[in-house]
């Protein structure tokens, strides 16, 4: 359960200068970059590590929800960030314990990030517990409010079942519009979540399928 997270009442009281120190400026405090790419159930942190030198400049965020599996990406960013202290490496990424299915809009201002990314997400395989799943119409329209216009939603995952459900709940909002297979043998985030997370590499090992879906962020239709 989630009753002992604090989340902050708004994006203004979040401070992002203990997750990346090195993104602050050390003249007025201000943050030098914001969060604008979000790994939701990032689990071990895989994708993290992959995209931190692609976009260097851009602050990258992992949600996790289980306490034990955040404090072990934890401490592998502060090794890494040692390891690697001379180029300042993996200073743009971090990881937050927190349930992304609630007060994501806590977090960020409406139209804060250019990526998301839902990886290998819990099938919730019965029935009953398809409500549970990490994308449905009412948690859509919250990723739309904190996605930019042109942002992406990436998906990834093995079950092909739980493909074809984010595919339907992505197609059937108004705010997403699902991006070609040309679109996606092009992006490079693509090949980097086919390949970087825990989850994508266990599935590998047992030959298992990877069913991929990327969904742009409509503008909102203007209302006359
Ligand atoms: N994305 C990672 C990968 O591909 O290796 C992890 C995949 S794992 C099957 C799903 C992860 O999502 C788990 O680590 C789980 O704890 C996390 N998770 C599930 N529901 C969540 C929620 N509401 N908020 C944040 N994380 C969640």
């Amino acid at each position: 359960s989630d009753h002992q997270l604090e989340y902050p009442v708004s994006p203004d009281e979040m401070d992002w200068s203990k997750l990346y120190p090195e993104f602050q400026d050390s003249e007025t405090g201000e943050m030098k970059s914001k969060v604008t790419i979000a790994d939701i159930g990032c689990g071990f942190g895989g994708l993290m590590v992959d995209l931190s030198p692609e976009f260097p400049d851009q602050l990258i965020l992992g949600m996790e929800i289980r306490v034990q599996v955040t404090n072990y990406v934890e401490d592998k960013i502060i090794a890494l960030r040692n390891n690697h202290a001379q180029q300042k490496g993996y200073q743009n990424i971090n990881v937050l314990r927190g349930n992304a299915m609630k007060f994501l809009p806590n977090f960020f201002y409406k139209g804060q990030l250019s990526k998301m990314f839902f990886c290998f997400p819990d099938p919730h395989f019965k029935q009953r517990k398809h409500k549970a799943r990490i994308i449905t119409h009412t948690l859509l329209s919250e990723y739309a409010y904190v996605l930019r216009e042109g942002g992406v939603v990436y998906t990834i995952t093995d079950v092909k079942d739980l493909h074809d459900w984010m595919v339907k709940h992505l197609e059937e909002h108004p705010l997403f519009q699902r991006l070609s297979t040309e679109w996606e043998s092009n992006d490079k985030c693509v090949k980097i979540m086919t390949h970087a997370t825990e989850e994508g590499k266990k599935v590998e090992r047992k030959n298992g399928d990877k069913f991929v879906a990327c969904f742009e962020r409509l503008p909102n239709p203007i209302i006359e």
